[in-house]
């Protein structure tokens, strides 16, 4: 189970093989979990209300929260690149997986963008479950080698003297992209902002809807 993984990214050769068996995995986790239940260690319903937590729950619509607070308030926003930890703890979104949060602020000069190249560190209390892409080997693998060829894959040209910066994520540390405010949002409340806040320009694998888009 993923939530029980706190891997140690100096075992980077077991991490290769981790991840090419994942339905071998799955069927381990499927028959551990039954022996335990049967031992009477594990309530299924428990397991299930995690899931459904991390599934329908907790989702990038608290990160987006996160982002459109940073966009009205400079106050938060400096909180939240000195200690992000504290500044989303501030908001409720708390728990595994997201226990040392950093945030990285794209601006005109720099795009950041996130990966774990070892397996798939994530900051689940803000941005919900990883998609699968970004579980990828080829994700995991590329977006350190050629960001700019990848992020061209998810349709995002970025012209080029603008850095890219990639942040390796880890067990310990889990990175949130805050991404640019679109223009034409002045004057927006803090929930309008948020509809303009995607998964991926969390990720950093997009950006923030314009409000043409959003509309
Ligand atoms: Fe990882």
């Amino acid at each position: 189970m993923q939530a029980d993984h706190g891997h140690h990214h100096e075992h980077s050769h077991h991490h290769s093989h981790e991840h090419s068996t994942l339905s071998e995995m799955d069927l381990r986790v499927r028959a551990l979990e039954t022996l335990l239940t049967q031992k009477g260690y594990l309530d299924p319903a428990a397991v299930d209300r995690i899931i459904e937590t991390y599934e329908v729950h907790v989702g990038p619509h608290n990160g987006a929260k996160v982002v459109a607070r940073a966009w009205a308030d400079p106050a938060f926003r400096d909180w939240l690149l000195q200690d992000a930890t504290a500044a989303i703890a501030s908001m409720d979104y708390t728990g595994r997986q997201g226990e040392h949060m950093v945030a990285v602020p794209n601006s005109a000069e720099t795009h950041h963008m996130v990966v774990c190249t070892l397996c798939s560190c994530y900051p689940w209390p803000v941005l919900g479950l990883p998609p699968v892409w970004y579980k990828s080997a080829a994700y995991r693998s590329r977006a350190v080698i050629e960001p700019r060829a990848v992020l061209a894959d998810f349709g995002l040209s970025l012209p080029a003297e603008k850095q890219i910066r990639v942040w390796d994520s880890t067990a310990e540390v889990r990175y949130l992209v805050l991404p640019e405010r679109p223009a034409g949002t002045e004057g927006w409340s803090q929930e309008q902002l948020a509809t303009l806040v995607t998964r991926d320009s969390m990720i950093g694998t997009g950006l923030a809807l314009n409000p043409q888009e959003a509309a």
